[in-house]
C-alpha cells in the first residue's frame, strides 16, 4: 500500500486537457517544425512505459509541444524533467505544467540540435560507462525534420561518450517515421538494412517497440510512426573511431544493389582503387560478391579494423573523399572547356574555305 501511495503522490493535479491547452493558447500546428501532437494520454503513457522505470529519474524531453508526453513522464514519477522546445508559443502551457509539478520541471526555450546536454544534469547522476545505465533518459516524439540528423549526432556522442553520454549509458526512447524505425532495427539480410541499421546497432541495443498509426496524431501526418528504444552497449561492436566507421558504412551502402566491393573501392584514390580494395577485402576475409544488406556486424567489424590498419599505414587515406575528387575533376573540365570557348568580344574568324 505504501508503494502505491508513493506513486499516487507523483500524479498531477487536475489540469486542462491537452486539447484545451491547444485551444487556450491558440497552438495551431506549424508544418515547418513538423508539429504533430499526441492528445491521447493512454497512448503517451504507453510510449513512456517503453523507457522503463522513471520513478525519481532525470529526463530530457525533446520538443514537448503542448505537453502530452510531458504529463505522462511526470505521472510516471520523474523527479527532474528538462524540456527543450524550439517554439516559444508552447512555453506558457509548459509553465502551467511546471506549476502543477513544483520543482520537477525545467523549461528551456531552445534548439535541441545545438543544446549542450552534457552540463544539464547534476554530476551525481553519472554512472561509469561499464556500470548499469544511469537514471537518466532522453525521450521525445521527435519532429520528423530533425529526427535523422539528431540520432546521428547522438550516436556519434555515444561513441565519444560526450553530450548526454558523459553521464554514462543514457537510454533513449524516441519516435521516428515508421520506415526509419524499421531501418534502425533491421537485421542482416532484411530489405530495410541500411547505413542507419549498422551505425545504430554497432553502438547500442535497438528495439522497435510498437507502431503508432498516423491517425493518432493531430494533425494526421502522411506516415505511421515507430517508437524506438536505444540502450548504449557497454562494449561497442566495432572498436574504431565513429567517423571512420561512418565513412566505411556510407561507402558500402551507396551502391545498395551492387556487390559490396563496388562501394568499398570508392574509399581509395583512383590510382590505387582496385589494389587497395582487394587488400581490404582479403585482410577482412569478406566475400567481395556479398551485397551490402548481406554484410553482418562481424563483417563490418572486420572491414573497419582492416580499413583502420590501411589508414594507419597511409595517412592520406582517411581524408580521401571520392566525391571531392569528382568535384575537382568536374571543375577542371569546366575550366578547360570554358578556356576553349570563343571570347564574346573576339569572335573566332571564320576560316576561309
Ligand atoms: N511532444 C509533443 C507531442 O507529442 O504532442 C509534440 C511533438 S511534435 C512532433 C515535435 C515538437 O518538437 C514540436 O513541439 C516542435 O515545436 C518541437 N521542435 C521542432 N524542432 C525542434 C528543435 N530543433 N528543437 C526543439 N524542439 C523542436
Amino acid at each position: 500500500m505504501a508503494a502505491s501511495g508513493k506513486v499516487a503522490s507523483f500524479r498531477l493535479p487536475p489540469l486542462p486537457t491537452i486539447g484545451e491547452i491547444i485551444k487556450l493558447y491558440n497552438l495551431r500546428a506549424e508544418r515547418q517544425l513538423s508539429q504533430n501532437f499526441l492528445l491521447d494520454l493512454r497512448l503517451t503513457d504507453k510510449i513512456i512505459r517503453q523507457a522503463g522505470n522513471l520513478k525519481n529519474a532525470c529526463v530530457c524531453e525533446v520538443g514537448p509541444g503542448p505537453g502530452g508526453l510531458t504529463r505522462s513522464i511526470l505521472n510516471a514519477g520523474a523527479a527532474d524533467l528538462l524540456v527543450v522546445e524550439k517554439d516559444k508559443r508552447f512555453i506558457p502551457g509548459l509553465e502551467l505544467l511546471s506549476e502543477a509539478a513544483p520543482g520537477r520541471v525545467r523549461i528551456v526555450h531552445g534548439d535541441i540540435l545545438t543544446y549542450r546536454m552534457d552540463q544539464s544534469f547534476p554530476a551525481h547522476t553519472a554512472k561509469k560507462w561499464e556500470d548499469e545505465p544511469p537514471d537518466l533518459h532522453i525521450i521525445g516524439n521527435l519532429p520528423f525534420s530533425v529526427s535523422t540528423p539528431l540520432i546521428i549526432t547522438w550516436l556519434e556522442q555515444m561513441a565519444n561518450r560526450s553530450g548526454p553520454f558523459v553521464f554514462g549509458r543514457t537510454r533513449l526512447t524516441l519516435t521516428f517515421q515508421k520506415e526509419v524505425a524499421e531501418r534502425l532495427t533491421a537485421s542482416t539480410g532484411s530489405r530495410q538494412r541500411s547505413r542507419l541499421s549498422v551505425m545504430a546497432q554497432y553502438l547500442s541495443t535497438v528495439k522497435n517497440c510498437f507502431t503508432i498509426p498516423g491517425r493518432a496524431f493531430v494533425p494526421k501526418p502522411d506516415v505511421d510512426v515507430g517508437v524506438v528504444h536505444f540502450t548504449p552497449l557497454a562494449q561497442p561492436q566495432i572498436q574504431q573511431p565513429f567517423k571512420l566507421v561512418q565513412k566505411l558504412v556510407r561507402n558500402v551502402f551507396q551502391f545498395r544493389g551492387k556487390h559490396c566491393h563496388r562501394g568499398l573501392e570508392m574509399l581509395f584514390p583512383e590510382a590505387k582503387r582496385l589494389e587497395l580494395a582487394e587488400e581490404l577485402l582479403r585482410s577482412a576475409d569478406v566475400d567481395p560478391t556479398l551485397r551490402p544488406v548481406q554484410l553482418s556486424m562481424a563483417h563490418f567489424r572486420a572491414l573497419a579494423d582492416a580499413y583502420g590498419r590501411l589508414c594507419r599505414e597511409n595517412h592520406e587515406l582517411i581524408g580521401y573523399d571520392f566525391r571531392e575528387e569528382l568535384r575537382q575533376k568536374h571543375q577542371r573540365q569546366r575550366r578547360s572547356s570554358k578556356s576553349k570557348e570563343p571570347h564574346p568580344h573576339h569572335p573566332i574568324k571564320k576560316e576561309k574555305c
